[in-house]
């Protein structure tokens, strides 16, 4: 069974979808984190984040794993061609420089394919963008989250901040809106709710409320 959950910019995906998958058992895809190695690898090597030729062949090529330590259910390493990007992948640097990246059809083309391959192991979690439109257009399950931008910025800013970068509160806002924009009308996959997904707007819930309305929505459709 595949979990489809889909939303914009800090909406929750990843605490919900990441604690979906233990409460069921599932695995666990964070198709985020694939275009953040791309995008740290691309500023890594000086590539320009428009040089659609360049990003199409480094997506193509470089290798991507998620290494499950200590034999974590859940993956705690993201590694791009063997090198550690788990801390990289989350600095501004990267945020700004995602969306560029993932705008391009080739970047996309590539990633999709992987993404196709690593949640072909049975049941799975995953979690992105156009999860539910485009990489799994028959998941089981089709979850939409989102939460008003006051709530995600204030997440986000916590998030950061926990992280140990010194970021305004405005700032974050103003980045999560600009990501957001550039997700959602861009011509390749952009952000869009599925017409079968179920919405749900986490502003004002707890994380364990929203786990068990997908949990208890997931048991329905098996
Ligand atoms: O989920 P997260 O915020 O980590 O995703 C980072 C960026 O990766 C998004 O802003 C978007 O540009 C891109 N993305 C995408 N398609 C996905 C997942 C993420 O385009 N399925």
């Amino acid at each position: 069974m595949i979990i489809a959950i889909d939303g914009p910019a800090a909406s929750g995906k990843s605490t919900v979808a990441r604690a979906v998958a233990t409460r069921l058992g599932f695995a666990y895809l964070d198709t985020g984190a694939m275009y953040r190695a791309v995008a740290a690898e691309a500023l890594q090597l000086g590539m320009a984040t428009d040089d659609r030729p360049a990003l199409t062949k480094l997506a193509k090529e470089l290798p991507l794993a998620f290494e499950h330590e200590g034999g974590s259910a859940l993956p705690t390493r993201v590694l791009a061609g063997g090198r550690d990007v788990t801390t990289e992948i989350r600095t501004p640097a990267v945020d700004a420089a995602v969306s560029p990246v993932s705008s391009i059809p080739g970047v996309r083309e590539a990633m999709v394919r992987v993404q196709r391959d690593l949640a072909a192991v049975g049941d799975c979690v995953v979690e992105g963008r156009d999860i539910g439109t485009v990489v799994f257009p028959h998941a089981e399950l089709k979850v939409y989250l989102s939460a008003s931008p006051g709530e995600r910025a204030r997440r986000r800013t916590a998030d950061m901040e926990r992280a140990g970068h010194d970021v305004s509160a405005e700032a974050v806002l103003r980045r999560l809106e600009r990501r957001d924009t550039a997700d959602s009308t861009r011509e390749a996959s952009p952000l869009a709710v599925a017409h079968d997904a179920v919405e749900i707007d986490t502003t004002g819930l707890s994380v364990e409320q929203v786990v068990e309305c997908i949990a208890q929505l997931a048991r329905a459709r098996r």
